[in-house]
């Protein structure tokens, strides 16, 4: 009877919360797609809902059943020879170990990911998690619970001990130690690279072709691996990066610092005019083909091409590439209102999170707030141990591409990556995670907010950094790393209250601190050791697919046409290669545009020099003909062209373009001096202005062949 009561009301509540809830993007809610839950969705919510309650049903009958045995422990243990019932402190005594048992597991869950249970609990209780977060573990939590259900067992006064029941308990914890506990984190091996020694290690080479293992970071900014005041920081990377047989290009630069149309970029050697993918939400017509490029090249020379991500990673499903494998979650409006319902119970989100009962609950896999790298671990050794079983992918070589979304806002790292940075007085209220405020609020953060969202960054950067050593042992350990072409990048990186400048990516071109990432390149043990270990020329993400199918010897990569396509830049470091071929290669110039302004508020600079579009509520919609995925409605798709800042990187200079209303507005900056773009140079410089004007214009002609150029204004046909 209880457990049809308690059932209905979960269904009631899982009903009701499809029913009120709008489907969040990055931290706002997007009333326009609210409407599609209720037309289309609402078996999602209900079968949702209905495998929680079977879940949080296997959890409460184990503890039901501990509360029976542990009673008849107890009357016998303390001497009570009655045979009926315990007396009722005994009674009561269980019941409440039980309940401060999950107590503590709730509790633990909530130290773990408080991300998942902050908008369910008031603030006074996720200022209480934060404290408490710098004072045990979610491990130390678990292992507490556990251990008060074994108090029964502790025999006391007399009478004789009850085994069987005794064995029922210890039977029943150890149950929930598997659902609970099963992924302790393992002892910290040693698996950081020394400086100064090929990582690869001397392992014999394998015949064929090398494995290729492609590391990207969401949103790793260049700084955080090789500024100045950043030496240990990230240990692993760096560890990686001052390899014999790493090289590292110090000024590598993304095209679009946004990360579907990155990836394309990177997959494809193109530039997003040329790909066709300008923004994150493109419609079906505009990816109802293969995208040829790197990972389908590799597909058909015999490689076995795997993508292992998470929230961030939603491109993967959504883009023909060439993955024979795709482990990585799809946004969707099915996936939202599953998310959504998975954090409605936070009393229940504990075991919707457990280790045992999670891979039931994918949908969480895509929510930001259940970021976690060691997860990506955890799922790329599960896609080796699927690709190993397959007898035709037995002897292929592998093409491993992972993508750490931890480190993309909100930043939402699990324990003790949070605090890792911050202290137990920071008042609030970004504990756990910061989007980027899209209406102008952000502009009046203090000092203490803005270096506690610094903090959570740094702590993302830090979880993946650890997860990068752990990758990097589960693939030596597999005989996979030593022998393999390594690369590890980023799709962009990211603003952190820059003077003049808010936080995220994508909005604006000033600075280094979006458009310029690492990029490290590990040449297979079978290889030379490069003759270059350092290359500080201009490099393009573009370039990042050619380069790696001429170092793994990958026939029919198609050859760049003009110099704002992808090269290859092996020439730069492979001590084979005669030292002219590579002039041209010093001299790269490096395009990038923006993408998309969700808001069209507050005063930073890029929202008065901009051409006026809606915010993101009128912006996107929903398709309800392919799973109801997210995309911009079609009407908007030429103006956001019209309206994109641009920009060059050439040499010492770097010209941005910024269409108004009014006009072009063009800055000029020497990035040598002023890496953070704060000294407009254009009125100063007027023949440096004017040689970079019409360097840019020439590229844009290049890779706009479908716009004219009016007023200097870069107008798609048909508008
Ligand atoms: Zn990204």
């Amino acid at each position: 009877m209880i457990f049809r009561a308690c059932l209905f009301a979960l269904l009631l509540m899982g009903v009701q919360g499809a029913l009120n809830s709008q489907p969040s993007l990055f931290g706002k809610k997007v009333s326009s797609l609210g409407a599609g839950i209720v037309q289309f969705y609402p078996g999602a919510a209900i079968f949702e809902t209905l495998k929680i309650a079977a879940a949080a049903s296997l959890v409460f009958v184990l503890f039901g059943a501990w509360v029976v045995c542990a009673r008849k422990v107890c009357r016998r243990t303390s001497g009570m020879n009655r045979p009926t019932e315990a007396p009722p402190w005994e009674r009561r005594s269980s019941l409440a170990i039980a309940a401060l048992s999950y107590g503590l597991l709730v509790l633990a869950g909530a130290v773990e990911y408080p991300s998942l249970y902050e908008s369910a609990i008031p603030r006074f209780a996720a200022a209480g998690i934060f404290q408490l977060s710098f004072m045990t573990s979610p491990v130390g939590l678990r292992l507490m619970a556990m251990a008060l259900m074994l108090l029964p067992l502790v025999p006391r006064n007399r009478g004789r001990f009850q085994w069987p029941y005794a064995a029922g308990c210890a039977a029943i914890v150890a149950a929930l130690s598997v659902i609970f506990l099963s992924e302790l984190p393992a002892a910290s091996p040693n698996h950081m690279a020394r400086p100064g020694f090929r990582t690869g290690g001397v392992a014999s080479p394998r015949k064929g072709p090398p494995h290729i293992i492609w590391i990207a970071v969401d949103s790793l900014r260049v700084d955080r691996l090789d500024g100045p005041n950043r030496v240990g920081f990230l240990p692993a990377m760096q560890s990686f990066r001052d390899g014999l047989d790493t090289v590292s290009f110090r000024r590598h630069h993304v095209g679009v610092p946004r990360t579907f149309p990155s990836w394309i970029e990177m997959i494809q050697g193109r530039y997003a005019a040329e790909t066709g993918i300008r923004h994150m939400f493109p419609g079906f017509p505009a990816r109802d083909h293969e995208f040829e490029g790197i990972v389908s090249l590799a597909q058909k020379s015999g490689y076995k091409t795997i993508a292992v991500s998470d929230f961030a990673g939603d491109i993967f499903p959504r883009f023909a590439t060439g993955f024979d494998v795709i482990k990585a979650p799809s946004l969707s409006l099915g996936t939202l209102i599953r998310q959504n319902i998975d954090q409605m119970f936070p009393l229940y989100t504990p075991i919707v999170t457990s280790p045992l009962l999670r891979r039931f609950f994918t949908s969480l896999k895509a929510s930001p707030a259940y970021s976690a790298p060691h997860h990506l671990e955890l799922l790329a050794g599960d896609a080796l141990d699927e690709a190993a079983a397959e007898e035709a992918s037995k002897d292929k070589p592998l093409f491993l591409t992972l993508f750490y979304s931890t480190a993309h806002f909100p930043y939402s790292a699990p324990w003790p990556y949070y605090r890792a940075f911050s202290t137990p007085a920071y008042p609030g209220p970004f504990w756990f995670q910061k989007n980027p405020s899209l209406s102008a609020d952000d502009q009046n953060l203090d000092d203490v907010q803005k270096n506690q969202v610094r903090a959570l960054y740094d702590g993302a950067l830090k979880s993946v950094d650890e997860s990068f050593a752990g990758l990097m042992s589960m693939l030596r350990a597999r005989g996979i790393w030593d022998d393999a072409l390594v690369i590890l990048t980023a799709d962009h990186g990211e603003d952190l209250f820059e003077a003049g400048i808010l936080q995220g990516h994508g909005d604006h071109l000033r600075g280094d601190q979006t458009l310029r990432v690492p990029l490290l390149i590990k040449l297979p043990s079978s290889a030379e050791l490069p003759a270059v270990r350092r290359i500080d020329s201009v490099s393009r993400s573009i370039d990042l697919a050619p380069t790696m199918a001429s170092l793994a010897g990958l026939k029919g990569f198609p050859v760049a046409r003009h110099n704002l396509q992808g090269m290859d830049l092996s020439p730069l470091f492979n001590p084979s290669e005669a030292k002219s071929s590579t002039s041209a290669l010093l001299d790269l110039s490096a395009y990038s545009e923006t993408e998309i302004w969700f808001s069209r508020t507050g005063s930073v600079f890029y929202q008065k020099k901009r051409l006026d579009y809606p915010g993101i509520s009128q912006l996107l919609t929903f398709d309800p003909g392919h799973s109801g995925e997210v995309i911009l409605n079609p009407r908007y798709e030429k103006m956001l062209v019209v309206s994109k800042h641009r920009s060059l990187v050439s040499g010492n200079w770097k010209l941005i373009y910024m269409p108004t209303k009014d006009g072009v507005d063009y800055e000029l900056y020497d990035v040598q001096s002023d890496p953070a773009n704060e000294h407009d140079l254009a009125a100063l410089k007027p023949d440096v202005l004017a040689a970079m004007k019409s360097k840019f214009m020439a590229g844009v002609r290049k890779i706009e062949t479908h716009a004219k150029i009016m007023d200097d204004f870069i107008v798609p046909e048909g508008i």
